[in-house]
């Protein structure tokens, strides 16, 4: 006999909680387990940048997307890797996704011109873009959950809340003042300013979850923090719940109409990185969120679930820390003019203005 029950269980709370949102606007009773003390996973560490193609975003800038040069980019870059139907999904989706976002969040987006597409020379590519981003978001709107929300790779005490498109102009404020001077100037002053305001403004990944975890908290989903999935629960071949680790104890959860397992990757399952990764991996210096240790993947390997594309991972340029410190992130510093990086002997090894 289960111990509670929701329509829809939501393991995770990084993206899972865009799914938690949907389910919920449709009518659905939802329930969020999240294994971390924090809500927002990697997602509250990241960038926030948003590949949006086609959808409203771009349209209402004027970006000129459309359907067919979209999919032709994600042929060229997917197709030998993934079937056909996901990205034809996805791109289908986008419009429904952003205008999801906009009813159930305070979320703000808005095309990032001119970050352009990973592989711009594929067909399809577009130099300009398809990336979204949030304007920055007031996190004191999370009220006393403000302090539940994952923290950022860089936390500081006065917040300068900055977009990726602000950072290049800021990046480049020696080259181009004219850009990079008025971006520090309104930034520093929506940091500054808001703190007297009794805002706090965060902006990439910080905005995104923060916005999503507004949007959670104002229709009243429950989010079960500290509550780590354990075991999907099947009845024949189908998954009726899970069994979590609540409290200390398991828990049993029936869910109606399904679980999302949106745990994550194995970013700290140094096992899993050596498998599928590289065997000369050293240290766990991983940027992603500390629980995110494959959970999900392994609940579905369990039930006969296929795995794919294990190797692959959202890398990122990261300067090799000193011993027990945490990697410094590497932005755009590598591409600056007069920028060169070198290997343990002196040789460079990459082009430092390739952005993968
Ligand atoms: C520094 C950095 C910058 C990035 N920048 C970008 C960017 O700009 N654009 C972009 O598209 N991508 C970016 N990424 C990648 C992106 O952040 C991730 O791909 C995305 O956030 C993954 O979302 P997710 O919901 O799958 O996982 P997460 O957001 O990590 O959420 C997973 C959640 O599941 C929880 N969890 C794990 N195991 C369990 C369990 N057993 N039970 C219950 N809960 C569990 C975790 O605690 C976590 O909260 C970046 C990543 C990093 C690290």
């Amino acid at each position: 006999m289960a111990d509670t029950s929701a329509d829809l269980l939501v393991v995770g709370s990084g993206t899972g909680m865009a799914a938690a949102l949907a389910a919920h606007e449709l009518g659905l009773s939802v329930l969020v387990v999240e294994k971390a003390s924090h809500v927002g996973g990697s997602t509250a560490r990241s960038g926030g940048a948003l590949w949006l193609p086609v959808g409203p975003v771009l349209a209402e800038a004027g970006a000129g997307d459309t359907q067919e040069h979209a999919t032709t980019y994600l042929d060229a870059v997917v197709a030998d890797s993934a079937p056909r139907q996901r990205s034809t999904g996805f791109v289908t989706h986008v419009s429904a996704m952003v205008d999801m976002l906009r009813r159930t969040t305070p979320l703000r987006f808005f095309w990032a011109r001119d970050y352009s597409d990973y592989h711009p020379e594929e067909p399809g590519g577009s130099a300009t873009g398809r990336t979204c981003e949030c304007h920055p978001f007031d996190t004191s709107l999370l009220g006393a959950y403000r302090t539940r929300l994952e923290p950022g790779l860089m936390e500081v005490s006065v917040p300068v809340p900055t977009t990726g498109a602000d950072y290049r102009w800021m990046n480049l404020v020696a080259r181009v003042p004219r850009k990079g001077i008025p971006t520090f100037a309104k930034r520093i002053g929506q940091g500054v300013g808001g703190l007297m305001l009794g805002r706090r403004y965060a902006a990439g990944g910080q905005g995104l979850a923060a916005g999503m975890f507004a949007g959670v908290l104002r229709a009243g989903i429950p989010v079960w923090t500290d509550t780590s999935l354990l075991r999907l629960d099947v009845d024949g071949h189908r998954v009726r719940g899970a069994i979590v680790v609540h409290g200390g104890r398991e828990v049993s959860i029936t869910a109606r109409h399904g679980v999302v397992l949106a745990t994550g990757g194995f970013d700290h399952s140094m096992d899993m990185r050596w498998k599928f990764q590289s065997e000369s991996l050293g240290a766990n210096l991983s940027l992603g969120a500390a629980a995110n240790t494959g959970d999900g993947i392994r609940a579905g390997q369990e039930l006969g679930a296929g795995i794919d594309l294990m190797d692959q991972a959202w890398w990122f340029p990261a300067v090799a820390p000193l011993p027990g410190e945490a990697p410094a992130v590497m932005l755009a510093e590598r591409s600056l003019p007069g920028s060169l990086i070198v290997n343990q002997h002196g040789s460079r090894f990459a082009n430092e203005s390739s952005i993968t």
